[in-house]
């Protein structure tokens, strides 16, 4: 059995990943500042002896005894980085100084959420792990984008210098049952504006791309990259490279539910990237033919599922 530490356990990937890893007969502890995560969000695990909460917040360092880490916690929608900036890149830095200290001290191997944000407004399409990405250092999205990449360096560092066991995912675009209804993510926003028969709200001309990807595609590609042998270290692409505009998804979404609701333009917030789609080949590799089974259709009609019973 294997003691794993989960922070941002309580949001909503985390909270998927500590389910699956109870499941598999795991302790977990889930950390949590309770941001933009929540109790409720992992409620149906408080009856398990193997599940363990803890109210902290990464930005402080935290003792434990652990064989691995997955460090997700940092707020991830757009709006939640936004709202305090300068406590968003705390998060990523120190947060992830904290759990490398952690790391370094137990020998755990630690895995970092870090996102193909760090691709920033890609002008390489597929993104592939070698593209440097084009970033804006003093953006509104760079307090995001600009800690998640530092993140990257400290965990290259720490693997470099004293030999930390690390690995580095980069996470594209992904939804399902516990997205924060309030987050104003394009997948939940559209979900809830089109159950209420509500304008769905599209950002500029809706020609912009994303490549989304469902949860559990997620967490197994986590698990699997955790196994991988010491030597692999990422940073590795995770995502589902079937890519969508924002009118399609929109036109999608009004389907599923068959909703009255109109498409409407509101402004492009700046900085927001026209394209993205992850070149998943070493994850393929890497993590024997790991690729995205669920399709967006599936995995809508589970999400709006769940927001029907919200
Ligand atoms: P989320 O906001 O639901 O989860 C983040 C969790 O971290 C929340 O429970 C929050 O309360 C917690 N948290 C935030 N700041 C904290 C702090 N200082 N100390 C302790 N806990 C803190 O978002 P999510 O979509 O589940 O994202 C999880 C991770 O995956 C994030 O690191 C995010 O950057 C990364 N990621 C997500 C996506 C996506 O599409 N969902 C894409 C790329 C990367
Ligand atoms: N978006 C939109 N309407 C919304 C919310 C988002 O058109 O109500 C757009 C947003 O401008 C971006 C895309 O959808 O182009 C994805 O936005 P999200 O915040 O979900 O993720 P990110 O931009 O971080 O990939």
């Amino acid at each position: 059995m294997k003691r794993i530490l989960v922070t941002g356990g309580a949001g909503f990937i985390g909270s998927h990943l500590c389910e699956r890893l109870l499941s598999e007969n795991n302790e977990v502890i889930c950390l949590d500042n309770y941001f933009t995560g929540s109790r409720d969000n992992i409620a149906h695990l408080f009856n398990n002896p193997r599940f363990e909460l803890e109210r902290h917040d990464v930005i402080n360092p935290f003792m434990a005894e652990v064989d691995e880490i997955y460090n997700l916690a940092c707020p991830a929608s757009p709006i939640h980085y936004q709202y305090n900036a300068i406590k968003t890149i705390k998060t990523s830095v120190m947060g992830a100084i904290n759990m490398l200290g952690l790391a370094k001290r137990t020998r755990a191997t630690i895995l970092q959420a870090s996102t193909s944000e760090v691709y920033g407004d890609p002008t390489v399409h597929p993104q592939l792990e070698s593209y440097w990405g084009n970033v804006n250092p003093i953006g509104i999205r760079s307090c995001y984008d600009e800690g998640k990449r530092c993140a990257e360096t400290l965990f290259m560092d720490y693997h470099r210098q004293n030999k930390v066991d690390i690995k580095i995912i980069r996470i594209f675009n992904t939804y399902g049952p516990r997205m924060h209804p309030q987050d104003g993510r394009v997948v939940s926003n559209f979900i809830i504006q089109a159950l209420q028969n509500k304008d769905i709200t599209i950002y500029g001309d809706g020609t912009q791309t994303r490549s989304f990807q469902y949860v559990d595609d997620l967490v197994e590609g986590m698990i699997r990259m955790m196994n991988t042998p010491k030597t692999f270290i990422g940073p590795m692409n995770i995502g589902n490279p079937n890519e969508f505009t924002m009118l399609e998804l929109a036109e999608k979404i009004i389907q599923l539910t068959n909703s009255t609701s109109k498409i409407t333009s509101l402004p492009l917030p700046s900085d927001d990237p026209k394209q993205r789609q992850p070149d998943i080949g070493l994850a393929k590799e890497m993590l024997n033919g790991w690729e995205a089974k669920i399709q967006l259709e599936e995995g809508l009609k589970k999400t709006i599922a769940y927001f029907k019973g919200k």
